[in-house]
């Protein structure tokens, strides 16, 4: 269920941001997920319409998810490999025993659409 806290991380980075560039409202956010996260982009926004579904300031916003590979380890032969599968396999010898990056992050919000009252 850590989701929740996840999303909500989120959406307060995003206000943030729009607040600090003066918008009426946030129109998209732009998401990187990683396989180190152990959820779904689906319960992402689905926390997202849970939280922010009755914000003005996010009322209409669209959720991007953009998808990055993370550094992997093989915990049978020890080959390094940089991976974007939520189950990866070694590519040297075949392996499920592989560790994920520790240190990569689950999700990050890499840029917000705002609405900022001005035509372009
Ligand atoms: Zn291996």
């Amino acid at each position: 269920m850590h989701e929740l806290g996840i999303t909500q991380g989120i959406i307060d980075r995003a206000r943030e941001a729009a607040q600090a560039n003066g918008a009426l409202r946030v129109t998209d956010l732009y998401l990187t997920m990683t396989p180190a996260a152990d959820f779904s982009q689906d319960s992402i926004n689905m926390y997202f319409e849970m939280l922010a579904g009755d914000d003005e300031f996010f009322r209409g916003a669209t959720l991007h998810f953009d998808h990055q590979s993370v550094a992997a380890t093989c915990l049978s032969c020890s080959d390094e490999f940089s991976t974007d599968a939520p189950q990866p396999v070694c590519p040297q010898c075949g392996s499920l025993l592989v560790r994920l990056d520790p240190d990569a992050p689950m999700v990050r919000l890499t840029d917000v659409g705002i609405d900022d009252g001005t035509e372009d």
